[in-house]
């Protein structure tokens, strides 16, 4: 099955907002074992939507619009899919009572033109929108099917996960479960080179690698004819690459770096201070974005100046000046500083420089160090990306520090 995306918007062509829409469903169809072979954004025009809308028909088994589902006259995109596909629209009463009552719970008037969204195609089948008012729809003609979604992204997802998914394996006629392996610390090319042989004979399950900023998933997905096969098909995959990644996968449930943090430090009851400088905080604000965080995150202090890793972490002054503030011997008393100042059971640190300017021959852009303090002693780790972009340099080093973090606390039993 070949899918093709369709983001309908002005404002989305205007630059005023970006389209998250299309980058979501893409990463859900392929996740379900979907093709996507094209995806467009196209305005409110008429003749241009129809001409988008008929050429995607023409080559793509599964076409998924998204926006221009509204109650103006500029809404148009499900006028437009029907009269491309033959079907009239008609008014849906079980539609027109949801957005009635929809508009009483919030005690808000309706207009009379919202009653335009409870026109549906006559022969399709209407998705609920239980996040909005418009209803989506599914049209379906002569092999090829148009899915019509909302633009507001809460809206779309909530119909899509509920709905469509449900649809699009109906139609199916074999079903994808996929498995994730996430890894920091190697790159994507070693990962790749590391499963070499895995990847070469993949049959079923497929794998495939994906690199973010400082992190790397293989997916490994398994076809088969009912979905409670598919665990027999994964788990000795997912066991062959844990046994050649080692303890550089951080998880094989989708748990996000910090998200395994938290659940490490929590079970063993064990606290942390972080000491950051280039990152200004990012390694606090992601553990505490985790609900529960405050049973092991102690403080996050950022200590950007060289006064401040004198004055709040008893560096000497002199030491910082002697061996530059981003070095292996200030990280590592940032570490051991923040741990016995806070009292707690292990002390991370962070101090880098993150571009673009500011790099030396000797201490280029990029180069970050990372200390991690417990009772056994401390552990630094240079980077040197070699990027100048400060923000990914900036998000790598807080993501290696968790990693760090995450392989000490292992190592601690
Ligand atoms: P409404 O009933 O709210 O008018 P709609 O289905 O007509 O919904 P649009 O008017 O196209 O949808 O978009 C409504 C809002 O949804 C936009 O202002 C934007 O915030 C968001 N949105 C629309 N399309 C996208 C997209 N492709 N990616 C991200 N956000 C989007
Ligand atoms: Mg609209």
């Amino acid at each position: 099955m070949k899918a093709e995306l369709i983001s309908v918007g002005t404002e989305l062509l205007m630059g005023q907002i970006v389209d998250t829409n299309s980058q979501w469903l893409s990463q859900q169809l392929s996740a379900m074992g979907i093709d996507v072979y094209y995806k467009e954004t196209v305005g409110d025009n008429p003749q241009r939507m129809r001409d988008t809308i008929a050429q995607a028909l023409t080559r793509s088994d599964i076409i998924i619009t998204t926006g221009g589902l509204g109650p103006t006259e500029d809404d148009i995109t499900k006028e437009t899919v029907s009269e491309l596909m033959g079907e009239e629209l008609v008014l849906h009463e079980e539609s027109l009572r949801a957005i009635i009552e929809n508009f009483a719970r919030r005690s808000r008037p309706m207009a009379e033109s919202n009653k335009k969204q409870a026109y549906m195609p006559k022969g399709g089948i209407v998705l609920p929108n239980y996040r909005g008012t418009a209803p989506g729809c599914i049209l379906e003609k002569d092999g090829k099917r148009a899915i019509v979604l909302p633009g507001p992204p809460t809206e779309m997802k909530h119909m899509f996960t509920t709905s469509v998914v449900p649809y699009l394996e109906s139609i199916s006629d074999s079903v994808l479960k996929s498995a994730y392996v996430r890894i920091s610390g190697i790159g994507e090319s070693t990962v790749a080179e590391m499963l070499g042989e895995l990847i070469h004979n993949q049959t079923n399950p497929t794998l495939a690698t994906y690199a973010s900023i400082s992190d790397v998933t293989v997916r490994i997905t398994a076809k088969c004819k009912k979905v409670e096969d598919a665990d027999a098909i994964l788990t000795p995959m997912v066991e062959k690459v844990l046994a050649i990644l080692g303890d550089s996968v951080y998880s094989t449930c989708g748990e996000s770096l910090p998200e395994v943090i938290a659940k490490l430090l929590t079970e063993r009851k064990e606290t942390l201070a972080l000491a950051e400088s280039c990152t200004g905080g990012m390694v606090s604000s992601m553990l505490i974005d985790i609900p529960g965080s405050s049973a092991f995150l102690m403080e996050g202090l950022v200590t950007y100046s060289n006064q401040a890793k004198s004055r709040l972490l008893d560096i000497p002054i002199d030491m910082i000046e002697l061996h530059g503030a981003v070095s292996e011997e200030v990280a590592r008393a940032m570490a051991e500083g923040v741990r016995k100042n806070a009292g707690t059971d292990y002390g991370l640190s962070i101090t880098g420089i993150a571009g673009p300017d500011g790099g030396t021959e000797e201490k280029p852009v990029g180069l970050v160090y990372i200390g991690c303090a417990d009772k056994n002693g401390t552990e630094v780790l240079k980077l040197s990306s070699g990027r100048s972009n400060r923000s990914s340099n900036r998000i790598s080093a807080a993501l290696q520090a968790l990693n760090l973090l995450r392989k000490k606390i292992l190592l601690n039993g």
